[in-house]
């Protein structure tokens, strides 16, 4: 009778409710049961929660700032929001009478999860190993081939295959029985029974063929397919080149192991390409100095560019060239404290390591015993962002040319199998042409080619559905979001949004995007091509890879040689500079906080 409690509260839920059969009894299993007392607090709000509940017995009550907002009940589903990832509680949840709740955390779902979605890729990574078409692909392009294929469920004594019929796909079986005929002599007889993982219709995908065969569901079938297309293109994924690095960064590190407390004397050695050509100049952190507020409320203040969530980032000129930088500043201790050193030395090691036009450069890197720091290019411009609220939503122009700058950026970053996962308007500047630099890279990740990565990150408006599901993804995801930047720049506000991140995630999951009437038919036909669900049917993951993309219609103004060259007028040009250096950029009051030092030494690497 638990059972069927906990099933028919998963079929509530909308979130829940898309678990497949596999999923749910596997989470039926994770549960646990907790008691508590009448009066005891389940959640509260504001605190970082990591559970999700499902009343079992008891009534509690739903309270947002001590307004009663409902009750809930014997298989009522509370906090599943908390099981996606780390957040905040929007209410309070209290026990009107003893209550017994099954729950599970965060970390067991997600375990529970990928696991599953693993073993799956898995088991579908046997069944194509068997197959003889399929000999000599290595796990890398199988593994694509596992991306585009998609699920097709089959009534009992549907053919799926009709003898005679031109045949173009190729499926495998993943549940149920498939029985195969041929007409011999005029009569049907049965020549096999097919069961879970055997293939049929496999010359489908090497040479056009008739049906020799008729294949029909026994009772429910459960197949996966793939189409001569999606075969043939996965045996092109290409050899990408390693990393290289660029050669206008040098760090010299003669002084690496000087103590921690004292200020990192290191000094870099940057090339700055400037009107006059490229120059080269070293620099420290002593050297570089803040620039001030020149008028306003601030003044005589030293000028805030932007503050993240790990600290600021500043305007500095070098004392020497008087050359001008971004100078991130990071709180080491804060760093710490959510035990997130690991991204922050990943973001500067990718950010490091990369040289593009159409990605902010990271100079150097500096550290003392409070603060790591990052030696930025500066984006002048500011944040696409304000713009965009400025003007509610850009014209096609501006969209196209701002899209293509991203387009530019993922491509170099994907043939380094580098996946960016944080696309949207806040993380693109502009820098003092008005072409768009992809800035803040505290989610990419380098991938082994071929292979997923499953970790939850992103923003909510802008996550991929394979996410959501903890399918694991790769670059695709990145298309995805590039599908919402370019609805969000047209139309002012993302496809998918709700201030309910259930519903929010429902409705991406469900993938129906509306589009306004002002939106071109070429537009809107490439945000669709880039959200589809499947990630191995996006735009820019399928047969051409993104020269696809390059070659759409929305895009048919776009000399991409002349925009990699720097060569184009951009038509965001026009939000040039008036004013001080700091005029594009929000004010920002000082830094009067006390930082405390940190010393565990997690920050070598700056
Ligand atoms: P988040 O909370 O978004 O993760 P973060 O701590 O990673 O923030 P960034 O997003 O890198 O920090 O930077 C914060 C803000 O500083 C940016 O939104 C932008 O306004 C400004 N900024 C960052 N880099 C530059 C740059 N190179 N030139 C000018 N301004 C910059
Ligand atoms: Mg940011």
């Amino acid at each position: 009778s638990q059972t069927k409690l906990i099933l028919a509260a998963i079929r509530q839920s909308d979130f829940l409710n898309r678990l497949d059969a596999d999923e749910t009894s596997m989470m039926v299993d994770g549960l646990s049961q907790r008691e508590q007392q009448k009066g005891e607090y389940i959640i509260t709000e504001g605190s970082e929660g990591n559970t999700m509940y499902i009343v079992a017995e008891g009534s509690l009550l739903v309270s947002q700032a001590n307004r009663l907002l409902r009750k809930l009940q014997k298989g009522d589903v509370f906090g599943e929001l908390a099981i996606l990832y780390n957040c905040k509680r929007t209410a309070t949840v209290t026990a009107m009478t003893d209550v017994k709740l099954w729950c599970i955390e965060r970390q067991t779902y997600r375990a529970i999860m990928t696991s599953k979605s693993k073993r799956k890729r898995e088991q579908i990574m046997g069944f194509l190993k068997g197959a003889k078409t399929m000999k000599g692909l290595s796990d890398a392009q199988l593994s694509k081939i596992i991306d585009c294929m998609e699920e097709c469920k089959f009534q009992p004594n549907k053919a799926i295959v009709q003898e005679g019929d031109e045949g173009k796909t190729f499926y495998i079986i993943l549940r149920g029985e498939v029985r195969v005929t041929k007409t011999i002599s005029g009569q049907q007889r049965q020549i096999r029974l097919l069961g879970e993982g055997d293939h049929f219709g496999e010359l489908a995908l090497i040479r056009k063929i008739r049906r020799t065969a008729t294949c029909m569901a026994v009772g429910e079938v459960t197949c996966i397919s793939i189409d001569k297309e999606t075969y043939n293109f996965s045996k092109h994924v290409g050899q990408v080149s390693s990393i290289t690095k660029p050669q206008s960064v040098q760090c010299n590190n003669a002084e690496k192991d000087i103590g921690n407390r004292k200020l990192s004397q290191r000094w870099a050695s940057c090339w700055v390409r400037t009107s006059a050509g490229c120059i080269q100049f070293r620099t420290s952190l002593e050297e570089l100095v803040p620039v001030l507020y020149k008028e306003g409320r601030y003044s005589g203040e030293p000028v805030t560019l932007g503050v993240g969530g790990f600290g600021r980032v500043e305007l500095v000129s070098d004392a020497m060239t008087g050359e001008y930088f971004a100078l991130k500043k990071i709180s080491k201790k804060h760093v710490v404290q959510m035990r997130q050193q690991e991204h922050i030395s990943v973001e500067k090691r990718i950010l490091q390591s990369l040289d593009c036009n159409f990605i902010v450069r990271l100079h150097t890197s500096f550290r003392d015993s409070r603060f790591v720091y990052m030696l930025l290019e500066l984006c002048v411009g500011g944040e696409l962002w304000t713009k965009l609220r400025e003007v509610r939503r850009f014209d096609e122009v501006v969209s196209v040319f701002c899209s293509a700058c991203v387009v530019e950026a993922f491509d170099y970053l994907h043939k380094h199998w580098i996946v960016y996962r944080d696309l949207k308007p806040e993380n693109l500047m502009l820098d003092r042409h008005g072409y768009i630099k992809l800035v803040d890279f505290g989610f990419a990740k380098q991938l082994v080619k071929g292979e997923k990565t499953y970790s939850f990150c992103g923003t909510p408006e802008y996550l991929a559905p394979e996410l959501l599901r903890n399918e694991g993804h790769d670059c695709a995801a990145d298309y995805w979001s590039l599908g919402i930047l370019v609805y969000e720049l047209l139309v002012g506000s993302p496809p998918f949004s709700s201030s309910d991140p259930q519903r929010l995630y429902s409705r991406i999951l469900d993938g129906v995007i509306k589009y306004p009437a002002h939106m071109s038919d070429a537009a809107r036909s490439i945000v669709n091509k880039l959200c589809r669900q499947r990630p191995g049917q996006r735009l820019g993951n399928t047969k051409n890879g993104i020269k696809d993309i390059r070659n759409h219609r929305w895009f048919s103004e776009i000399n991409w040689r002349k925009l990699a060259l720097g060569q184009i007028e951009a038509p965001t040009a026009r939000f040039e500079l008036q004013g001080p250096l700091y005029a594009n950029f929000d004010r920002f009051s000082p830094d009067k906080s006390n930082v405390e030092e940190e010393f565990s030494g997690w920050d070598e690497d700056f």
